[in-house]
């Protein structure tokens, strides 16, 4: 059964100039013809497009979030954001500890639950990344790996998350898990929300993330306890993003 109102997320990734605003207005225009669809839609762009994407989206069905946000509000951080400044420049949401942060930055599963208390502190949502990589998977270790996960990177509270599933493996491969072993994951994730949350670890949307494409979404979207999805490449293009999204129509 759907927890409630899914949500449909776009990480752009380091992909984006300025000249991509026609790419977000493309999905602003078909947020709306999709109408009063039963589904959240937001894009999350580099950092130097956060402004300006959310100051085209304000009052549209879409909105902002950022990639990533530092623990701390301000300080001698050189390159650094904080969830402060994501808001103020009208972001609504970030992700944190998505995969390609864990390993290109190495971000503890402490860094990540320090980032999102920020977010909350900002007033943010915040979209808490987890998955297994693909030798932790054949080392038949995918359970304990995303357990360990959860426990270390999720806040003492459930006010204001979103968890994402992302098997590493699957991520801008074009490979996904089968819907089963989607399923099992995502009752896995439910049930520890519920141990750790109880009640309200019932209402966190849980995303499925990992080669997410107009072809398999609709498959991938049916599967117990799957909340939405956080898209990666699929997202660059309009026309692809919202026929994700559409599957909710
Ligand atoms: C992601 O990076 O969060 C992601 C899911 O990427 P892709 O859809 O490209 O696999």
């Amino acid at each position: 059964m759907m927890a409630h109102r899914p949500l449909v997320a776009g990480n752009w990734k380091m992909n984006g100039l300025a000249a991509s605003i026609g790419e977000l207005e493309r999905i602003i225009a078909g947020a709306r013809i999709l109408g009063s669809a039963n589904v959240d839609i937001m894009v999350c762009p580099p950092a130097t497009l956060v402004a300006g994407f959310a100051k085209a989206a304000n009052g549209t069905r879409v909105a902002i979030g950022g990639q990533d946000c530092h623990a701390l509000a301000a300080g001698a951080h050189t390159g650094d954001i904080s969830a402060e400044m994501l808001r103020d420049a009208g972001a609504q949401a970030v992700i944190v500890g998505h995969s390609e942060r864990r390993r290109d930055h190495g971000e503890t599963d402490a860094m990540v639950r320090a980032k999102a208390l920020a977010a909350r502190r900002a007033g943010l949502l915040a979209i808490i990344c987890v998955g297994e990589t693909r030798e932790e998977r054949d080392d038949g270790r995918t359970r304990d790996v995303v357990c360990t996960q959860l426990d270390g990177s999720l806040p003492e509270d459930a006010r204001e998350i979103v968890v994402a599933y992302e098997p590493v493996w699957a991520i801008g491969t074009g490979l996904t898990p089968t819907p089963d072993d989607v399923g099992d994951m995502h009752g896995l994730i439910r049930r520890q929300l519920a141990l750790r949350y109880a009640e309200a670890g019932k209402n966190i949307r849980i995303l499925y993330g990992g080669s997410v494409k107009p072809s398999n979404a609709k498959v991938l979207l049916a599967v117990e306890n799957v909340d939405g999805a956080l898209v990666g490449g699929a997202s660059l293009d309009a026309a692809e993003f919202l026929a994700i999204a559409g599957v909710y129509r």
